[in-house]
């Protein structure tokens, strides 16, 4: 998730004193995918491992694309790689005929955050990229999930399509966004997924909906000094849109962000800069927000390259929707989950934990490993946008938020790469396995549950018809060498 959603609570580590006693508790069906899931533990912490250690960024995810479809295909899905324009973009399926139930899997990591599996901070590759989003257990967690629920069709237990996403690129330009607009969730009844979090929750909250643009200014080059006034300065341009940009934040409401980086503001003091480049996002907690202020920043970036005598331009790069929370869907896995009971640490994770929070300078609570029990739905989500939103606009989407790393710990960090590939990150991937596989037996079994989350799923829509913000033409795809 692009800055993750973090929440801060201030919690005790994981107590021995729960039982694990799921498999006494579940039905048939359920206990079946809870052991599918426990023998193929090896192999999913294996293609876990390898793709950690290749900690490929978005859409340059090729190895660790691969890993996941060749399992695909090995356990005898049915694969189709590149799709929606996107090499590392695939789906594999198993089954047919409705209904269908979708699961997706991200795999990209971020630039920069290369960390070994240790508790103090010290780089795998130095300047390399790393799972700083977990997102290494996050797409074979759910390929885990859609293997048991395959072994329960081929034994006869279950029928319809199981059908799993490789979704990349979630960090950058929403790669899911782009498998939507090919209309490959379009007959899909439900959609899981689950993301690495620092406790266990059937997600309730939404996320921020945000617009991803490039404002552009072009003037007139000149020597700064000999004749500036035949010059027009596109960095000029670029201050006076910075400066509205700035002036609106006292305008907006508290729930709307607002931040950019300056991509390109001129070369040399002794030259008029004839181009300058922001790469900005405004966020805010609904899509309709999102537009109110999107349109009065695409009135500062007009004026601005009036005020400047340059010309401007505001190209929309991607944006993500808001995500539509399904209750019915929530309570539905809170359910599994409490059956399945708390992930139980070891004293040496637990001191792992502790470890990296003192090295941070937050609160040694250790881990947290419990059930938390279904929030209220907050009125404004705490920050954070995903791919994932726009989904939940299509298809009814039920997320499980499962603890891989400690609290009072920075997301998207170093702390999150190291537990990510070790024991810690491991349970968690397994847990979201067995919760998503259990989720998904009471879907495939039960079609009154369909209906209903349906039915939420359509009360809350309220009639929006979806539409990206996606450009038209094919996914950016990155230059490689
Ligand atoms: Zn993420």
């Amino acid at each position: 998730m692009k800055i993750k959603i973090v929440t801060f609570l201030f919690t005790v580590a994981a107590c021995s004193s729960f039982a694990q006693s799921a498999k006494t508790k579940a039905s048939p069906n359920k206990t079946a995918t809870i052991q599918s899931v426990e023998k193929h533990q090896q192999e999913l912490t294996k293609l876990s491992d390898e793709i950690w250690a290749y900690a490929e960024t978005a859409l340059k995810e090729h190895k660790s694309s691969k890993a996941l479809a060749d399992y695909a295909e090995a356990q005898g899905f049915t694969v189709k790689r590149g799709v929606a324009g996107m090499p590392t973009a695939f789906t594999a399926e198993f089954g047919s005929g409705k209904p269908v139930i979708g699961i997706m899997g991200e795999f990209d990591a971020l630039p920069g955050i290369s960390q070994k599996a240790m508790p103090t901070k010290e780089a795998l590759v130095p300047n390399g990229g790393g799972h700083g989003c977990g997102h290494n257990l996050f797409g074979a967690g759910s390929l885990g999930a859609a293997v048991a629920i395959k072994e329960l069709m081929q034994q006869g237990k279950l029928k319809g399509t199981i059908r799993f996403y490789g979704t990349p690129a979630e960090e950058s330009v929403g790669g899911k966004i782009y498998m939507a607009r090919e209309g490959l969730f379009n007959d899909v009844d439900v959609c899981l997924d689950w993301h690495p979090d620092v406790e266990n929750n059937a997600n309730m909250q939404s996320s921020q909906a945000m617009v991803d643009f490039i404002v552009e200014f072009k003037g007139k080059a000149a020597h700064a000094a000999a004749d500036p006034r035949n010059g027009r300065s596109a960095v000029d341009g670029m201050e006076a849109f910075l400066h509205g940009v700035n002036m609106l934040r006292e305008h907006v409401r508290p729930s709307v962000r607002m931040h950019y980086a300056i991509m390109k503001g001129g070369d040399v003091p002794n030259v008029v800069p004839e181009y300058a480049k922001v790469w900005m996002w405004v966020r805010d907690s609904k899509r309709t927000g999102v537009e109110d202020v999107f349109a009065r920043v695409k009135e500062i970036a007009k004026g601005a390259g009036e005020i400047a005598g340059v010309e401007s331009k505001v190209t929309i790069q991607t944006g993500d929707y808001e995500l539509l929370v399904n209750k019915k869907g929530a309570e539905t896995l809170q359910k599994n989950m409490e059956t399945l009971g708390p992930i139980i640490y070891t004293p040496e994770e637990i001191a792992f934990a502790k470890k990296i929070q003192e090295v941070q300078g937050g609160e040694q609570t250790g881990l947290d490993g419990k059930i938390h029990p279904l929030k209220a739905t907050e009125q404004h989500p705490q920050g954070g946008s995903t791919d994932v939103g726009d989904i939940s606009w299509i298809v009814p989407e039920i997320t499980v938020l499962v603890t891989t790393a400690p609290a009072n710990t920075a997301w998207h960090g170093w702390s999150v790469v190291a537990c990510g590939g070790m024991s810690i990150g491991h349970k968690g991937m397994l847990f979201a396995a067995k919760s998503l596989a259990m989720t998904m037996v009471d879907l495939f079994e039960n079609p009154q549950l369909r209906t209903d989350i349906r039915k939420e799923f359509d009360e809350r829509k309220a009639g929006h018809v979806y539409k990206s913000y996606l450009p038209d033409g094919p996914p950016p795809l990155p230059m490689e060498k």
